[in-house]
């Protein structure tokens, strides 16, 4: 019997050293200390034996039962360790794999050029001047000067909400207001959104962006507009540019212009961005017509001034070689992405 007490304790020794799990070590329980178990067995057939002997064997199967017992709770620590472990291992975070990059925005085509237009006026004293995209029939036609049958009125090119109330069909009604809000001197820039009913292609968009300028002071000539728009284009196109001004009409301007600028793709010789001629259109612009001034109750006799308005896609498409204008519109990021 001690005999076979010794190989009890032996073999559960061996079988929880291999065990790897908790089921493991409840299967060698069962096996030596369940109800059926060899142990229980043993203690169970000691019957037959005399009061020394059942005394003698009592005590060593119940010590084997404790050691098994430590045994068990040993592993079961063991296997608990070794589990967490594992878990760590699983969990830990790899300093030095390499990271996933977070991808930065680039600003938008159209946003870099009226920052660039609005540095250069803001280098030459211009304040930002704005107006909102709904503005009244008045402020965007009558006080302009374009009279009750002005083309530009019809249906067909403005978005009108009712009567009195339509979308901006340019930047030039933010004249008005600075006109009515302050007293000359006056020299402001006004960047923003202009809409007009035109079927979308590759060089009309119903939405597109305009920054409008307008200066008014004692004294203010001609010679001051094309001083102004010519150190603009130097600037926003680099010192070699040349300009020349073309005669041109405008209901709000007396007398009224437009600015070429040399090519800065070819540099004048004549090219596709110019279409060969040498020279580009970038902007509109005029003395301010007195009754524009008048509508803002500003002294005819003792002010003059001028203005211009210029479009922001056109000159963002030229520059950067962009072809289609609804490209700008579409927000796809690899488009996007080229400008920075
Ligand atoms: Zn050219």
């Amino acid at each position: 019997m001690q005999e076979r007490l010794k190989k009890i304790l032996e073999e559960a020794r061996q079988e929880l050293s291999g065990a790897a799990s908790v089921k493991d070590t409840e299967d060698t329980r069962i096996k030596f200390l369940g109800k059926k178990g060899q142990l229980t067995e043993i203690l169970r057939s000691m019957g037959s034996l005399s009061p020394e002997e059942r005394k003698e064997l009592g005590q060593a199967a119940n010590q084997v039962r404790a050691e098994i017992e430590a045994l068990l709770a040993d592993t079961a620590s063991r296997i608990k360790e070794k589990a967490r472990e594992a878990r760590f291992r699983a969990e830990a975070i790899d300093v030095t794999e390499p990271g996933k990059p977070a991808k930065l925005g680039t600003k938008h085509p159209i946003t870099i050029t009226i920052e660039e237009i609005a540095r250069v006026f803001k280098s030459m004293g211009f304040s930002l001047a704005e107006g909102p995209e709904v503005e009244t029939v008045f402020n965007n036609f009558d006080a302009l000067n374009a009279g009750p049958y002005h083309p530009s009125r019809d249906l067909s090119d403005t978005f009108y909400i009712n009567d009195e109330i339509l979308l901006r069909t340019q930047t030039s009604p933010v004249q008005v207001r600075t006109l009515l809000a302050q007293k000359p001197p006056i020299r402001v820039f006004a960047p923003g959104r202009c809409f007009r009913c035109d079927t979308p292609d590759a060089t009309h968009s119903p939405m597109f962006h305009q920054v409008e300028g307008l200066v008014v002071d004692e004294g203010i000539t001609m010679a001051d507009l094309k001083g102004v728009l010519d150190s603009f284009a130097k600037q926003m196109f680099g010192p070699e540019t040349k300009t020349k001004f073309r005669p041109h009409h405008f209901p709000f301007t007396e007398p009224s212009a437009e600015m070429d600028v040399s090519c800065f793709k070819c540099g004048g010789k004549g090219c596709r961005v110019c279409k060969g001629s040498g020279w580009i259109e970038i902007l509109g612009c005029g003395m301010v017509h007195p009754n524009v001034l008048k509508v803002g109750g500003v002294d005819t006799e003792r002010y003059t001034g001028f203005a211009f308005g210029m479009g922001v896609e056109r000159i963002a498409m030229l520059k950067y070689g962009i072809d289609d204008i609804r490209l700008l519109y579409e927000n796809d990021v690899r488009f996007i992405e080229q400008f920075k």
